[in-house]
């Protein structure tokens, strides 16, 4: 970002701001680089404002959630890097309506917080985010999920900001949402809202702990990492086949690169100690992505999202 966006950029806005952030650090992954400016808004019209100032002088923007789901760089990037965790963008409400209730949630609220408060209030809809370490607007963009549903399985509604700021709308049936993937032409997703329905919440609550010890059993849950590195590949009978499996059969699991290695527990998570860098990541990706090729003839695509100024970096 050029010195002279620093001085001026921000001014009237009201956003925190710190240059050279160590956004890295705030990922799951807790290595990587810096972004030129990290912004948290303290409300929606001023992030509205921001989006257009940032469209109007061609400054990229990105943003952040939970960090769940991201490797930066150890060289960083380029740009400011939103992030929405003022008291306002973390709101969940409820109403009843015809259907059951509606959650309305804004997309900087915590997933397991929202699971269990909908478990607390006997509400069914949101059990299969157990487990998945998210903000409401990270679980959407990435359709998070897994063998038990995905967020959108009860998705009504997003409200989105478009590049220039504005406010819009699209029900569920207006977006395509495909494999760990939402098709949303707008940068940032600002709520939610979901349909869910009323039950007991003791069986709601069985459910969790069910998945969760699921999960306990088979993801190495205590250590750092993105969750699955890699996506499961799409068979031509359109079913999909477990990377994991993929790379446990290539011989891969405990190998390493510098601080980073494949987890012994589950081959399709990269797990990292506190001496990785994001490039140890990024070429141990690699190696697996090319042994797994030279085995199979099949390209693991990433599932984790990759930031890096260095765009041979983003495949
Ligand atoms: C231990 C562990 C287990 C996991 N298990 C699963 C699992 O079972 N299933 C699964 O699907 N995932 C899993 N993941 C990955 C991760 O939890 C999900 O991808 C989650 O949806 C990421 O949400 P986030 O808020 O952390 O997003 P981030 O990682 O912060 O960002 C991911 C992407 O979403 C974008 N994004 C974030 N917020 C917004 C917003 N408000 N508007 C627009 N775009 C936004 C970011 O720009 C980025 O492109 C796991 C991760 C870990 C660490």
């Amino acid at each position: 970002m050029p010195a002279r966006f620093r001085s001026t950029f921000f001014g009237d806005l009201d956003v925190d701001v710190t240059f050279d952030a160590p956004i890295g650090k705030m990922t799951h992954f807790v290595i990587g680089g810096q972004a030129d400016a990290l912004v948290r808004p303290r409300s929606a019209d001023a992030l509205s404002l921001l989006l257009r100032r940032c469209h109007d002088s061609q400054v990229p923007f990105r943003v952040l959630g939970n960090g769940a789901n991201l490797l930066v760089d150890d060289i960083g990037i380029d740009g400011i890097v939103v992030k929405l965790d003022h008291d306002c963008f973390k709101q969940t409400r409820y109403h009843t309506t015809d259907q059951g209730e509606a959650l309305h949630a804004m997309s900087g609220a915590d997933m397991a917080t929202t699971l269990m408060e909908t478990v607390r209030h006997g509400l069914d809809g949101l059990t299969a985010m157990t487990g998945i370490p998210a903000s409401i607007g990270g679980a959407v963009r990435m359709n998070a999920g897994g063998k038990y549903g995905c967020i959108s399985d009860t998705l009504d509604t997003i409200t989105c900001l478009s590049t220039t700021g504005e406010l819009i709308t699209h029900t569920k049936q207006n977006i395509q949402f495909g494999y760990r993937e939402s098709r949303i032409a707008e940068p940032i997703i600002l709520s939610a809202t979901f349909t869910l329905q009323h039950c007991d919440p003791i069986p709601i609550r069985d459910k969790v702990k069910e998945i969760f010890a699921w999960k306990k059993s088979c993801q190495p849950l205590a250590d750092s990492s993105a969750g699955c590195a890699f996506k499961n590949p799409l068979l031509p009978d359109g079913t999909r086949m477990s990377a994991g499996k993929l790379i446990d059969n290539a011989g891969l699991k405990g190998l390493s690169v510098g601080g980073a290695s494949i987890s012994k527990q589950h081959a399709n998570f990269i797990v990292t100690n506190a001496n990785a860098t994001a490039r140890n990541v990024i070429d141990l990706m690699q190696t697996v992505r090319e042994r797994v090729k030279d085995k199979t003839q099949i390209h693991l695509q990433n599932e984790v999202v990759t930031w890096s100024r260095d765009p041979e970096v983003i495949r």
